[in-house]
């Protein structure tokens, strides 16, 4: 694993190195990180980012550090973002990538020798991974369940179960399922609810989740994408009261959820369009709100204006601001921990 003492894009110092990303300083109104969700949310499930979406990302990362995190692991942070993001390695490196929940966490360095997953140009920061034992455990278990209810299914398309190292996931389709297959498994959830309270109820000892629409994923206990938020604001020093989060399972029992119940500001979105409309808007606002400030701070520089007298651009995107939650104040300690 690489050493991680370099601050994290979006650490404070990581920008204040970069020098280019002055809404991170906290000086401009708005938030200082957005964190998405991705299947359902910047793109169909499973599917690239549209280009539009992959447009108004780029935009995003030209002003605010941002995140992505989801039950996916890494390759279909791969597959699904980096394809067709089209980002230059200045954006890449205000971007933070969070597969399995934030279980693993991703930061860009162009420079790095790669790690164990082969991404060159992606340092892996931290693996929070379950044993070799409870992987085995988890397997088995999920499997019998699946059979006892009836949902181990003929006819899928790629793995049904995934040791994705920090999470195990069941697709009761496979892997691969297309869309509609998936849209049609279970459109209730009762399906997926069964299982995970079968299995949640034989492994005490960790977190049995429904994922996407035909998935149920296993980790260590507090696994969540809570967790995974928490994480970042201990790994970027931002803390969650300056993050925005977009997800299109906000709802109870929505894989989201967490994130909101932690505290953190979200918007719900129903899909890839209506978050590209959002993070256009989002980046015009902030874009804006920077040049005005940048322009207010060398106009009091050049008449000698005390700094009171410049009034902050009134950006608003956000909900009303919510607590803090508990723990994320803690300082930044570096983002070698491993968890
Ligand atoms: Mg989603």
């Amino acid at each position: 694993m690489s050493d991680a003492r370099t601050p994290a894009p979006g650490h404070a110092d990581h920008a204040a190195a970069v020098g280019t990303c002055p809404g991170a300083t906290g000086t401009v109104p708005g938030p200082g990180l957005v964190a998405f969700d991705l299947d359902g949310t910047l793109a169909p499930s499973k599917s690239p980012l549209p280009e539009p979406m992959a447009a108004a990302l780029r935009g995003l990362l030209d002003v605010v550090p941002v995140c992505v995190i989801s039950g996916g692991q890494v390759a279909q942070f791969h597959d699904q973002v980096l394809t067709g993001l089209g980002a230059s390695p200045a954006q890449l490196s205000r971007l933070h990538l969070m597969p399995t929940c934030g279980t693993r966490y991703y930061t860009y360095d162009p420079q790095g020798e790669g790690d164990s997953d082969g991404r060159g140009d992606w340092r892996l920061v931290y693996a929070n991974d379950l044993t070799a034992s409870q992987t085995r455990e988890v397997l088995a278990v999920v499997e019998e369940e699946a059979r006892r209810l009836g949902l181990w299914e003929d006819r899928t398309w790629g793995p049904v179960l995934e040791d994705r190292g920090s999470q195990v996931t069941f697709s009761a389709l496979g892997q691969d399922a297309p869309l509609k297959a998936k849209e049609a498994w279970d459109p209730s959830g009762e399906k997926k609810s069964a299982l995970r309270d079968a299995v949640a109820q034989r492994l005490p000892g960790l977190e049995v989740r429904s994922g996407g629409s035909t998935s149920v994923d296993i980790t260590q206990k507090g696994v969540d994408k809570a967790y995974g938020m928490t994480r970042l604001a201990r790994a970027t020093g931002i803390p969650l009261a300056e993050m925005l989060f977009v997800g299109d399972r906000l709802d109870p029992g929505g894989n989201d959820y967490p994130v909101k119940a932690l505290g953190v500001a979200c918007r719900a979105v129903t899909g890839w369009e209506e978050t590209a409309g959002l993070v256009t808007e989002l980046a015009r606002e902030l874009g804006s709100a920077l040049a005005d400030s940048d322009a207010a701070a060398c106009a009091a520089r050049t008449v000698s204006a005390p700094a009171s007298t410049v009034a902050p651009t009134a950006v608003s995107p956000l909900p009303p601001s919510v607590p803090s939650a508990p723990g994320h104040q803690a300082p930044a300690v570096g983002a070698g921990g491993r968890g």
